[in-house]
């Protein structure tokens, strides 16, 4: 596995430019939901392509007073999870190797990005598209493998992808969870023991709703919070359900729904998502 932490050693190396490569675009802190993107990376470059991981804590996309500076960071251990998947390449380039002090362009979609995830974090997501646009510049894959746990991320990187017209296919991996449910992600080491028994209940609301009949969104999204407010420490951010294409809100359950929670359990904040219909 070829390491990389600098812009200047990545245009140094001797990349095959005729070998089909697939990037797996982490934060790190690595867990079974970024290894099973691999493994769908490592499916789709096929045995002659190559996988790159890049993990970047990326500043641009921490709100004012977010976690940027207490995000996890094992960087052995990550390093030791690619090497056991058989990554080709990683990139972990240090925060000034990809931001100047005085930089002062950004990749910016405007539709998307405003509502659910966006709403609560002004600039997430123009942070998210910054640094995807940067990746896709530094490392040239053929396609690149997203969360679908992210699911707005992944629309709107999707939206990037057209609008600017990157040869860059876009590939979606199912979200993988705990055996209660709970998806995984590098955020759930934040939550205290009781936090963490309670933070099931938004999968299990998820799954009721997908497992019921109704098909007014109102009416679904009433039992939707009244299950997930029955955990004394949850806390909704929000609950819609939204067209999963253009993250449009839909009033009744149509082909392509899908239902999106966000809850903090005190300063944590989950997300999750199911599809309806
Ligand atoms: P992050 O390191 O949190 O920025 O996530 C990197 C990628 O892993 C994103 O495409 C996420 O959508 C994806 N991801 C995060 N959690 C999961 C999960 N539980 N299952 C599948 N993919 C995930």
């Amino acid at each position: 596995m070829k390491i990389f932490s600098t812009v200047a050693e990545l245009h140094a190396s001797s990349g095959n430019q005729n070998k089909r490569r697939i990037l797996v675009p982490t934060m790190g802190a690595l867990h079974a939901g970024h290894i099973s993107l691999i493994r769908l990376a490592r499916e789709n470059a096929g045995k002659d392509g190559e996988v790159a991981v890049s993990i970047f804590v990326n500043p641009l996309q921490f709100e004012p007073g977010a976690d940027f500076s207490r995000y996890p960071r094992p960087e052995s251990a990550d390093a030791e999870a690619c090497r056991a998947e058989g990554v080709d390449v990683l990139f972990r380039p240090v925060p000034n190797e990809m931001y100047a002090d005085d930089r002062s362009t950004y990749v910016e979609e405007t539709i998307l990005s405003e509502r659910l995830c966006g709403a609560s974090r002004p600039g997430h997501f123009r942070g998210v598209c910054t640094v995807v646009t940067k990746l896709f510049h530094l490392l040239e894959p053929q396609a690149a493998v997203f969360g679908e746990k992210d699911f707005q991320q992944l629309a709107i990187i999707r939206r990037l992808v057209r609008d600017l017209d990157f040869p860059v296919e876009i590939i979606a991996g199912p979200t993988i969870r705990e055996p209660d449910g709970l998806a995984f992600s590098s955020r759930n080491q934040y939550l205290n023991a009781e936090e963490r028994a309670q933070a099931p209940v938004l999968r299990v609301a998820l799954l009721e709703a997908a497992q019921s009949r109704e098909n007014s969104s109102a009416r679904i999204l009433t039992t939707v919070r009244t299950k997930i407010e029955s955990a004394p420490l949850a806390r909704i951010d929000y609950a819609e359900i939204v067209s999963a294409d253009d993250l449009q809100p839909r009033l009744t359950i149509e082909p392509r729904s899908l239902l999106a929670v966000a809850v903090f359990f005190g300063k944590t904040r989950l997300i999750d998502n199911i599809h309806l219909g």
